[in-house]
């Protein structure tokens, strides 16, 4: 076994005991441990066969007392470092606290992460090791609390919904507080003690050399509290994945495929830190006649069918809007394909609406009658000078 590993890993949170334990806890926890985890009794149990080989090491390290005492000195060398980056995969690698005194550690040990390259050897290899979980030496500050994850999810509204707002019940199955233990991590009834190493601050001093440090403390895992009795639901974490009902208040004018932020509805923060946030997806079904304007989505569009003689001679026809129906005039000659502009009847939103766009389009009767063919007929006669082709065949240049 490496120094490194023995910066790593922390014996002492896999045997479930105080790091000032004495030599007959130690052999309790160990025993009470191999005995749970041991492989005859966990056959095929290969997350229990690797608990067990990690309990044997930290009992093989800690049961000898000069091991001991040099796995001791090696993790103080480099404090802040030894408990919270290894073995325990203990979230938020480690940190030294908003009380550092003059010192930042993370500054330390950012520019040696910086520095070193892998295999280099030195304090860039043995760093990098630390950082590992992490993906990156930023200079993050930690004191066993981490913020909650992002969640994400998504969900499906009509396009009425969409246009007017609307609020949605979204169900979730995603990490949240702990139902069971309302977050606490010690199981109902009993309560979290202060923990006696750090007075329940979850920070310890330590002097090395000329510098003074603030690190998280090892026997809470710098959040002050020591739970003898955790939360049968979540083990401790104050966390747990289940399903919940989130109301998701969708604003007027949403677009499709629009994220929407729920500030703190994401997995809870660790150790008092904030929760994460929830994005939402939203996705909108397309409606049978309005669709949203590209330009402007705050502009409805709708196409209404109209008849030629109802361009030609002009006309009033009634169209739908979202909430009602408005009466649009259609001035003699009017093109087929032009859009009209309905004032106020798109997206309502505080202190601006949108507007509403007809777009007039020809029908044409599959079949006509003998006497609206003869009509059509006469028609076509009458206007015989009218050449809607005349530009068009004038010349290509
Ligand atoms: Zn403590
Ligand atoms: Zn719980």
């Amino acid at each position: 076994m490496t120094q490194r590993d023995w910066i790593e890993k922390d014996f002492y949170r896999e045997l479930g005991v105080a790091s000032d334990a004495s030599a007959d806890e130690i052999k309790k926890a160990y025993r009470k441990l191999a005995r749970e985890l041991h492989p005859d009794a966990n056959p095929g149990d290969a997350k229990a066969e690797a608990r067990f080989k990690a309990v044997s090491e930290a009992y093989g390290v800690l049961s000898d007392e000069k091991k001991r005492r040099e796995y001791d000195e090696t993790r103080a060398l480099f404090a802040g470092g030894g408990g919270y980056g290894g073995a325990g995969g203990f979230p938020g690698g480690f940190g030294s606290g908003a009380a550092g005194q003059g010192f930042d550690l993370n500054d330390l040990f950012a520019r040696a992460g910086a520095g070193g390259s892998p295999g280099a050897g030195g304090l860039g290899d043995l760093f990098g090791g630390l950082f590992g979980g992490r993906g990156g030496a930023g200079p993050t500050t930690t004191t066993g609390s981490r913020r909650g994850a992002d969640v994400e999810s998504e969900l499906r509204i009509d396009f009425v919904d969409a246009v007017r707002g609307a609020e949605v019940q979204l169900r979730l199955t995603s990490p949240g507080r702990c139902e069971r233990c309302g977050g606490t991590g010690a199981r109902p009834g009993s309560t979290p003690r202060a923990c006696p190493t750090c007075g329940g601050v979850g920070l310890v001093s330590r002097s090395q050399g000329a510098f003074a440090f603030s690190e998280p403390c090892r026997d809470c895992r710098g959040t002050g509290r020591l739970i003898d009795d955790p939360c049968p639901e979540c083990g401790g974490d104050g966390v747990s994945t289940r399903t919940r009902t989130i109301t998701v208040r969708i604003p007027a004018g949403v677009a499709d495929g629009q994220q929407i932020r729920l500030k703190g509805q994401g997995e809870p923060g660790r150790g008092g830190a904030p929760a994460g946030d929830l994005y939402v997806k939203v996705h909108v079904t397309p409606h049978r006649l309005f669709g949203r304007s590209e330009r402007n989505p705050d502009d409805l569009t709708l196409t209404v069918p109209v008849t030629f003689p109802e361009l030609a001679l002009g006309s009033t026809v009634t169209v739908p809007t979202l909430d009602s129906t408005v009466s649009l005039r259609i001035p003699p000659g009017t093109a087929s394909g032009r859009t009209f502009r309905v004032r106020g009847r798109g997206v309502q939103r505080k202190g601006k609406t949108g507007d509403l766009l007809v777009t007039v389009e020809v029908a044409v009767p599959s079949r006509l009658s003998d006497e609206a063919t003869a009509a059509l007929q006469a028609y076509a006669e009458a206007t015989k000078e009218f050449d809607p082709r005349a530009d068009l065949l004038g010349g290509v240049r």
